[in-house]
C-alpha cells in the first residue's frame, strides 16, 4: 500500500502520522456532521485534545495509570494447543486481563484525563455490552466525577452483571427505550444530553466512531495495544511484524488499536472480523462493511446499514458489543483502500470459537472477541505464519449466552 509510505510512524503511541486530515477525514469517510448546537463542543474538545495529546505530563499520567491501575502491558500469549489445532503459530493479545475485563479502559482513562484538564465535572457515556459503561463508571469513581451511562433497554436486560457493576461504581444507568433500544439509540440520547449540557459535561465516547476528533482520539489511546504487540513479538520471535493481526470490529476501537502501528508495515495482513449475525444476506446482521452503504450516522460519514430510502436499519448480532449499524471511519477507509481484509463471522461460528478456546486453552473469551477467533475457521494459515489475535475482552458477562440460558425480558 504505497499510500501509507507518506506516514512515518513514530513508536510513541501518541504519534500523529496516520490519517485523518485536518478536517477529520479518512479519505471520504469521517468528518463532522453535527447540528450547530454541538459544533462548539466539538471544536473545544478538538482544541483540548490537540493541546494535551503531546503534552509530556499528560502522557506520563496516562502511562502511569496504564501500568499501575490497568495492569499493562497485557501479556502476548503463545497459544500452543490452539496453534497445534490450526497448524500455525497463534499469539493471543490478552486485553481480557485489563482491569474491568476489556480494552475499553485504555480509552476511558485517556478521555477522563482530558475531561479533568478541561475542567468538566460530569461525564456521560453510551454503552452496548456494558463494558464501556463499566470502564467509564470506573474511571469516574477514580477521578471523583459524576457519571451517567445511557444503555439500550434490550442491552440492560441481556448484560445484567455489567449493569450491577456500574451501579455499584456509583453511575446513574439510564435505560433507553426509543428505536431498537440498543447501542445506536443510546448514542442518540447521549448526544442529546451533550447538546443540553455543553458547559459542565464531557461525552466519553466508547469506540472509534462519532464526529472528529473522537475517532482519532480513541485510536491514539488504543494504539498502545499494537505498540506493545510489536515489542513483545520482537522479544519472543526476534521479529516485530507478524504475518497477520486479527481483531473484531463493533465500532472499531480494539481493531484500530491492534492494527495501528502495523498499518504502514505492508507485509502485515490486517483482518477485521465483523458480526455476520445469522448471515450477511439474512437481514439479521451487523456487517456494515459487507452489506452497508455510504451514509451519515452519529455525526460522521461511514459505511452504514441502511435501506433503499436511506433509513438506518436495525443491526443484529448475538454479541451486544458488535450490535452497531455503522463502523469507525478509519476502518471504512482501510477497507475501501484494501489495506485491511474484512471477514463476516456469523453467530454460530463465533460461539464455536468461544467453546474451542475455552476447552483447549482455558480462556473464556467475550462474545465480541470470539468473532476474531472465528476467523481461524474461515481463513487458511501456513504452518510458518505468525498470527496475532486481539482478545478484546473476557467472557464473564456472556455466561448466560454460552450456557444457553434465556435472557430475562
Ligand atoms: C465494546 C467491545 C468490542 C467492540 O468495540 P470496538 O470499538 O469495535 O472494539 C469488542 N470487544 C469487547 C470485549 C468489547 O467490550
Amino acid at each position: 500500500m504505497t499510500f501509507y509510505h507518506f506516514f512515518k510512524v513514530d513508536m510513541n503511541h501518541f504519534s500523529l502520522n496516520l490519517p485523518p486530515d485536518d478536517n477529520g477525514f479518512y479519505g471520504e469517510f469521517g468528518g463532522v456532521f453535527v447540528p450547530d448546537v454541538l459544533k462548539e463542543n466539538i471544536i473545544n474538545l478538538k482544541k483540548a485534545f490537540l493541546k494535551y495529546i503531546d503534552d509530556p505530563t499528560f502522557q506520563e499520567e496516562f502511562d502511569q495509570l496504564m501500568r499501575d491501575y490497568v495492569g499493562r502491558p497485557t501479556p502476548l500469549y503463545y497459544a500452543k494447543r490452539l496453534s497445534e489445532k490450526y497448524n500455525t503459530n497463534i499469539y493471543i493479545k490478552r486485553e481480557d486481563l485489563n482491569h474491568t475485563g476489556a480494552h475499553k479502559i485504555n480509552n476511558a482513562i485517556g478521555q477522563v484525563l482530558l475531561a479533568k484538564r478541561m475542567g468538566k465535572r460530569r461525564v456521560i457515556a453510551e454503552t452496548g455490552a456494558g463494558q464501556h459503561g463499566v470502564a467509564t463508571a470506573t474511571v469516574c469513581a477514580l477521578m471523583g466525577m459524576e457519571c451517567t451511562v445511557y444503555m439500550g433497554k434490550i442491552d440492560v436486560d441481556r448484560q445484567r452483571p455489567n449493569v450491577e457493576r456500574m451501579k455499584m461504581l456509583g453511575a446513574n444507568v439510564v435505560p433507553v427505550t426509543q428505536g431498537g433500544a440498543t447501542l445506536a439509540d443510546a448514542v442518540d440520547v447521549a448526544l442529546m444530553d451533550w447538546c443540553e449540557h455543553p458547559d459542565d459535561t464531557f461525552y466519553l465516547l466508547g469506540s472509534a466512531v462519532g464526529p472528529d476528533p473522537y475517532p482519532q482520539m480513541v485510536a491514539r489511546f488504543q494504539s498502545i495495544i499494537s505498540e506493545e504487540i510489536r515489542k513483545q513479538l520482537l522479544e519472543k520471535t526476534g521479529k516485530e511484524n507478524p504475518d497477520y493481526v486479527i481483531a473484531c470490529i463493533g465500532g472499531g476501537s480494539n481493531a484500530t488499536g491492534a492494527f495501528y502501528h502495523f498499518i504502514p508495515q505492508e507485509g502485515v495482513k490486517l483482518v477485521a472480523a465483523e458480526a455476520g449475525g445469522k448471515g450477511v444476506d439474512s437481514g439479521k446482521t451487523a456487517a456494515s462493511i459487507s452489506v452497508g452503504r455510504e451514509g451519515i450516522i452519529h455525526g460522521f460519514r461511514t459505511m452504514v446499514l441502511m435501506d433503499d430510502a436511506g433509513n438506518i436499519e436495525e443491526p443484529y448480532s448475538i454479541s451486544a458489543g458488535l450490535d452497531y449499524p455503522g463502523i469507525g471511519p478509519f476502518i471504512s477507509h482501510l477497507a475501501r483502500t484494501g489495506r485491511i481484509e474484512v471477514v463476516a463471522v456469523n453467530d454460530d461460528c463465533a460461539l464455536n470459537a468461544a467453546h474451542t478456546l475455552t476447552s483447549i486453552e482455558g480462556i473464556i473469551p467475550a462474545l465480541e472477541s470470539s468473532h476474531a477467533l472465528g476467523v481461524l475457521d474461515l481463513m487458511k494459515f501456513k504452518p510458518t505464519d505468525t498470527v496475532v489475535i486481539n482478545l478484546s475482552g473476557r467472557g464473564d458477562k456472556d455466561m448466560s449466552t454460552y450456557l444457553g440460558i434465556p435472557v430475562m425480558e
